[in-house]
């Protein structure tokens, strides 16, 4: 399970979170997908496959949270372009928002109408909360707009039902994951810590990947390793120390 941000060139000055893989780095990373023999499945694959289904030892799902345009502009069509699909996370309460001051104009936000458009180019939708507030600690009525709420505005603005969640920031308590279930979602993304069909862990490609960091993360020792660490950005520093960072202007 393979998590990105936003797609583009952004110079590292602004991006101190390394949200933005260059584009060429992402069409290498499919192709690399392709060459090495994985499957890249689909919502409608992973749920089967979540459910029991038989599918090929080299299975991913690719997914970009937040909604950048650029995953419209940019990741769609090289994805389309291999016959591969994806699910992008998106907060109907941050609809279309500017960038923030200071951030780069890459941080833009998709519109209902872009949403619509990337749903018909291949790449399924998935609830990301309201407008990204981390869930745990809120009340029943926060909670239910974050997921509820939600799940119905999207479902208006795009014309179709989201099947699946991931939490904002990743970060999910015993209140949230219970809230996402009662919502009728059939499973949610987490980042580093699981806990079955409702925090599903995921494993996060950023703008210091190189293709070497990419296969690690790619192979299954570097889940198991980051489990049994228990830290998975002490993992990721390790992995770069030793394999090296890729050059950012
Ligand atoms: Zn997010």
């Amino acid at each position: 399970m393979l998590m990105y941000h936003g797609i583009g060139d952004v110079p590292a000055a602004a991006d101190p979170d390394n949200l933005y893989v260059p584009e060429a780095a992402f069409a290498a990373q499919l192709d690399h997908l392709a060459a090495r023999g994985w499957t890249v499945l689909d919502e409608a694959g992973y749920l089967a496959a979540l459910d029991g289904a038989p599918t090929p030892r080299r299975s991913v799902l690719i997914t970009f949270d937040d909604g950048y345009v650029s995953v419209l502009e940019r990741a769609a069509p090289l994805l389309a372009r291999r016959g591969m699909s994806a699910i992008c996370y998106v907060s109907p309460g941050l609809d279309g928002q500017a960038p923030l001051p200071g951030m780069p104009q890459e941080s833009r936000l998709m519109t209902a109408a872009q949403m619509r458009e990337l749903s018909a180019a291949g790449v399924a939708l998935g609830c990301h909360g309201w407008a990204h507030e981390s869930m745990p600690g809120m009340s029943t009525e926060q909670l239910e707009q974050c997921t509820v709420r939600a799940r119905d505005e999207l479902h208006s603005l795009v014309g179709e039902r989201v099947a699946t969640f991931a939490y904002p920031y990743g970060h999910h308590d015993q209140a949230a994951r219970e809230a996402v279930a009662a919502a009728g979602f059939a499973c949610a993304l987490a980042t580093y810590d699981g806990a079955g069909r409702l925090a599903i862990p995921r494993v996060d490609v950023n703008a210091t990947d190189t293709a070497r960091t990419f296969e690690l993360k790619l192979s299954r020792v570097y889940p198991l390793a980051r489990r049994a660490l228990g830290s998975a950005p002490a993992v990721r520093r390790a992995a770069h120390r030793v394999l090296g960072h890729a050059a950012r202007s």
